[in-house]
């Protein structure tokens, strides 16, 4: 059995592993750590929750002891697909670096660019960021890309799902072409694997998990729900209220405007929930993390974009009140649970426009998922019924919401008209504030007309939960435009 005393490591780093309690190394740290100190670049391919982090930060923190950051010349430079997996990432520092004394910045969205400035200024041994803000910046004239020597592209799939590989080429391309690179991705598209063989000289491929497996360890069970929202809300509360173990549970939708929903639904039926979407400040979604962690909330309502690659410890449930669009989120949703050999449950809803999603999914890990009170057949026939009429008129007002440009949450309202005072309130707030940000953005863009490129540009970032873009000048107004005019 290998020891972390055997991949060579420094002593401090040593030291701050036994002081984290980690005695031996997890697959993709014993495989990754040794050719990483020999400068070697790598091709990590293992899921989350496999200690990759520690993989690449432990070789990185021995690597880093001689030398010194210059400013605005970071020696490093870690890519993050999200803040919560760069501040995540930045944690790691602080915990295996205890024992150095290198300057780590961070540099991601909804923080001041003021404060960031001030880090890079310092100099950086580490600099983490998301690809939209190390942009930003290097747009500014603050950083200097040219004293990079190990450059890691974390979480690869996710990057690419997010649409930021072009950013990435880009940032690759301002990094000496002598730097030594890790990338690690949980799956292995053929998109990635391209991108790989762009950026990797020579790799050493450490593979911990065959691509898209899930854990033994999870019971996974998929629930057949009729497709109107409010529906699945009910169902979400049966399954919930079914299982006696919860001890805490991540609840997966695939839009952000569906978490907010869901969240004040299980809040007003007496659930311990918070909520977790790109649309939140950075601030807020710490905190909401951190109340997570701490378990001072038991449902986190999450959307991918803001839980991918969370590091929280035993969670022992995952609900997906959406089947994932791409079968690939399945597994990291999954990978929640079931964590470090631990059992975990995962119940999906499925509804019958599902079946494709489905399949993929089945398709991809290679297995049959079994239900949890019979197949999607075994939806009470009158209600099926309903949902076949349900869908006739929801079909209609999706041909007159293209037209009208209004929203889904719209029709669901109208639909909607005899349930529970309860829910029909929710809904039409939903449905309100629906129509006021599309109003709002309307407006915004009748007053604000931007040019294609930069208008696509700015709205693939907040796609991508990259943090507001900043407007005018942002945080860093040039010193000339403060000298007051001259009367
Ligand atoms: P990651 O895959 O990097 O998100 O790490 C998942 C979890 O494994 C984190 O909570 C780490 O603190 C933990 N971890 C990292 N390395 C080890 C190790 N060698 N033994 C046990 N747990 C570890």
């Amino acid at each position: 059995m290998t020891i972390f005393a055997d991949l060579g490591l420094s002593p401090k780093v040593l030291s701050a592993v036994e002081d984290a309690g980690y005695s031996t190394p997890t697959p993709i740290q014993a495989g990754a750590i040794p050719p990483a100190l020999e400068r070697k670049d790598i091709l990590g391919i293992a899921q989350t929750g496999t200690g990759k982090t520690a993989g690449f930060v432990l070789p990185m923190l021995t690597l880093l002891e001689n030398g010194r950051a210059r400013a605005r010349m970071p020696r490093t430079l870690i890519l993050e697909p999200t803040r919560e997996l760069a501040a995540q990432v930045a944690e790691n520092f602080d915990k295996y670096g205890k024992n150095h004394k290198l300057n780590v910045a961070l540099l991601i969205g909804g923080v001041s660019f003021e404060d960031q400035n001030r880090k890079l200024e310092r100099g950086a041994d580490v600099l983490i960021a998301t690809p939209g803000r190390l942009l930003d910046h290097f747009e500014r004239g603050k950083l200097l890309m040219s004293a990079v020597e190990i450059f890691v592209i974390d979480e690869a799939d996710r990057m690419l799902d997010m649409g930021f590989i072009p950013d990435i080429e880009r940032i690759a391309k301002l990094i000496p072409f002598t730097r030594q690179t890790l990338f690690f991705s949980a799956t292995m598209p053929k998109e990635i694997q391209g991108l790989a063989d762009q950026f990797l000289q020579n790799p050493v491929r450490v593979e911990v998990a065959p691509p898209s497996s899930t854990a033994k360890t999870v019971t996974q069970r998929l629930v057949a729900s009729h497709a109107k929202d409010y529906e699945k809300r009910a169902k979400l509360r049966e399954i919930i209220e079914s299982q006696t173990n919860i001890q805490n549970a991540i609840i997966f939708c695939n839009r952000k405007k569906d978490v907010a929903t869901l969240f004040r639904s299980l809040d007003r039926h007496g659930f311990s929930a918070g909520a977790l979407h790109g649309d939140m400040d950075q601030r807020s979604r710490m905190t909401m993390l951190h109340n997570f962690k701490e378990n001072n909330i038991k449902f986190l309502v999450a959307s991918d974009v803001a839980a991918r690659g969370l590091d929280i410890p035993a969670v022992s449930h995952v609900f997906n009140y959406d089947i994932p669009i791409h079968a690939e989120d399945y597994v990291h949703r999954i990978g929640r649970t079931g964590r470090a050999g631990r059992e975990g449950a995962a119940f999906t809803l499925v509804c019958k426009s599902d079946r494709k999603y489905l399949d993929a999914i089945e398709k991809l890990i290679d297995q049959p998922i079994e239900w949890l009170d019979g197949d999607l057949n075994a939806l009470p026939a009158a209600a099926d019924s309903n949902e076949r009429e349900d869908n006739r008129r929801g079909s209609k007002n999706k041909s007159r919401n293209r037209k009208s440009g209004s929203s889904d949450v719209h029709n669901e309202t109208v639909e909607k008209a005899n349930e529970s005072s309860d829910e029909k309130a929710e809904v039409m707030n939903a449905a309100k504030k629906e129509d006021r940000r599309e109003n709002r953005n309307k407006r915004g863009n009748n007053r604000q007309p931007a040019n294609d490129d930069n208008r696509s540009r700015r709205n693939r970032r907040e796609d991508r939960d990259d943090g507001p873009t900043p407007v005018g000048f942002g945080d860093d107004i040039p010193a000339f435009m403060l000298i007051a005019a001259k009367a």
